[in-house]
């Protein structure tokens, strides 16, 4: 591949990964939803895991202690598709840094509590991890 196609391919993924993380309800999300739920498991959405945190989680499974956490490759400075916009490189590396590491404290403190946490990036096989989420919850629960 060359330098010139290798680049317009990164940045329409990074263009397509910033229009997919405006809301709440990405479609990466959605669809881990509703792959989980298919599998039968009802859950908490976008609630804190530990009331005393202020923290949230996308998907809670409040009595397995399981939260998820669906990441947008943008936002949370994927290792694999993050991209530095070409204006504000500055406001954006800072930015995405800091997520990261809000990140990374989150998981720190909800794992001292027993949490057992999934961060699934948007870029994998989302059907894959609901059925490693579920068999998690199921077990979790038993
Ligand atoms: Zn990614």
């Amino acid at each position: 591949m060359t330098n010139l196609s290798k680049k317009s391919l990164v940045s329409s993924t990074t263009s397509k990964v910033m229009r997919a993380n405006r809301g709440r309800d990405t479609s990466p999300e959605k669809k881990l939803r509703h792959s989980i739920h298919r599998q039968g498991l009802r859950y908490a959405i976008d609630v804190r895991p530990e009331t005393d945190l202020n923290r949230r989680a996308d998907i809670v499974f409040r009595s397995a202690r399981v939260a998820v956490f669906v990441n947008g490759c943008f936002w949370h400075g994927c290792v694999r598709h993050f991209c530095e916009p070409k204006k504000n490189r500055a406001y954006w590396s800072s930015k995405i840094k800091k997520n990261r590491e809000r990140d990374r404290q989150t998981y720190r403190l909800l794992t001292r509590r027993g949490w057992k946490l999934f961060v699934i990036w948007e870029h994998q096989d989302l059907e894959m991890s609901a059925k490693k989420i579920a068999i998690e919850v199921r077990s979790r629960r038993a």
